[in-house]
């Protein structure tokens, strides 16, 4: 149990949570560990009970704490449960609790890669832009499919999304213009540490020592401009305007109570990617979707058939090496059922099946003023207290063009 007022065993920011994050803190963006509604200043705080640590902690993002092996990630973990727990050190550590303010995004992020990792979604989308194809791609069941993003538009939950801008065809015509088929992705991302060298694959049994933590990630998408560009290269333009992540990076340690067998795998894995004989990578997160205040959509996360561990195994399998602040999103994460999915297109058939929300306002994809708002959490189970993952939200404004 920890001394903090307020934060009983069964609170979602509780002892078992304590995500990072950074938030202004006397009037300047600081990294804090956040308990119950409180912020723990951290560089504050080891610079009193861990100086060892306090270079690690002491600017507004998370990177040169990232670049340490996870031992050090974990001893950091260890420390602020003890300082949250021990009523010795609560005179030193209490003052350094403050409300939350302005959140910011905790990291510098490096490489940005978006999958592909849910069958339901993976297979929704075939079947409705390829209803005389298979629904899946050939390779989709033999790796993790993904693209290389761009890290530079990663932004915090909250900043504003421009409606982007570009080319589509509408029946014959090629037309420039705001999209008009602007959607939202429902995922789950996940930031790396502890650097590899180039040619130096993680290892499947590895990808522990590299993950550091788990956020969530609205991947928005402008359908118009993906569907005309993205022959035969893939994403380019409808995926790179915006990609929003909540502010609180939950240490992936938090969730060792809620490891989930993945689905069954139909066909046969290769070496680097099958982990039978591995701990489960599959992770038991409930996400939410609302768009302006109506629950559109509650999309499971357990229900994704490659694991972050496969994908981190896969994005390396070449040598490609990663660097502190990678970060990798799952892809759409879609259940089997209607009301499960993660983007917009699936809800609506692409607008064949516009969605109905209060008020008697329909959508098939975002208008200017809309507000997504997606939450993520691992529910409460008898010994397991709910554990939260925040919120990423994000209004929709004008194309600027
Ligand atoms: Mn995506």
């Amino acid at each position: 149990m920890t001394w903090v007022p307020g934060v009983d065993a069964g609170h979602p920011y509780g002892l078992h949570n304590l995500p990072y994050g950074a938030v202004s803190y006397r009037d300047s963006p600081r990294l804090v560990v956040r308990i119950g509604d409180l912020g723990l200043d951290l560089a504050a705080a080891c610079a009193r009970l861990a100086p060892d640590l306090a270079p690690l902690v002491s600017g507004p993002v998370l990177n040169p704490l990232l670049a340490a092996p996870a031992a050090t990630w974990r001893r950091l973990r260890a420390a602020v449960t003890e300082w949250l727990t021990d009523e010795s050190v609560r005179p030193v550590v209490e003052p350094l609790l403050e409300p939350i303010g302005q959140t910011h995004l905790p990291f510098e992020v490096g490489d940005y890669v978006d999958f592909y990792a849910s069958e339901h979604h993976a297979s929704a989308i075939g079947r409705i832009l390829r209803p005389d194809s298979p629904s899946l791609p050939e390779a989709w069941k033999h790796l993790p499919i993904g693209y290389h993003g761009r890290s530079g538009t990663v932004v915090v939950s909250g900043t504003p999304i421009v409606r982007p801008h570009g080319q589509r065809r509408v029946g014959g015509e090629i037309e420039v213009g705001p999209s008009l088929r602007l959607d939202i992705e429902a995922e789950v991302g996940f930031v790396l540490g502890a650097g590899t060298r180039l040619g130096e694959p993680v290892a499947l049994a590895d990808a522990a020592e590299h993950v550091f933590g788990v956020c969530l990630v609205n991947d928005w998408s402008a359908r118009d401009l993906q569907a005309w560009e993205y022959v035969p290269l893939g994403p380019f333009l409808g995926k790179s305007f915006a990609t929003s992540v909540s502010p609180w990076v939950v240490p992936l340690d938090a969730f060792d109570s809620a490891r989930t067998a993945p689905p069954p795998r139909d066909v046969p894995l290769v070496s680097y990617l099958d982990d039978a004989a591995l701990p489960p990578w599959g992770l038991d997160i409930a996400l939410e979707i609302e768009l302006n205040g109506a629950v559109i959509s509650r999309p499971p996360f357990p229900a994704m058939y490659w694991t972050a561990a496969q994908m981190l195994a896969h994005l390396t399998v070449n040598g490609a090496s990663i660097r502190p602040g990678d970060l990798f999103a799952s892809g759409t994460v879609s259940g089997p059922e209607p009301d499960q999915a993660g983007s917009l297109m699936e809800l609506s058939q692409i607008g064949r099946k516009p969605l109905e929300l209060p008020g008697g306002v329909t959508r098939s994809f975002l208008e200017d003023g809309d507000e997504v708002v997606i939450r993520g959490r691992v529910p409460a189970t008898p010994g397991r207290p709910e554990l939260a993952l925040g919120e990423v939200t994000g209004v929709v404004v004008a194309s600027l063009q």
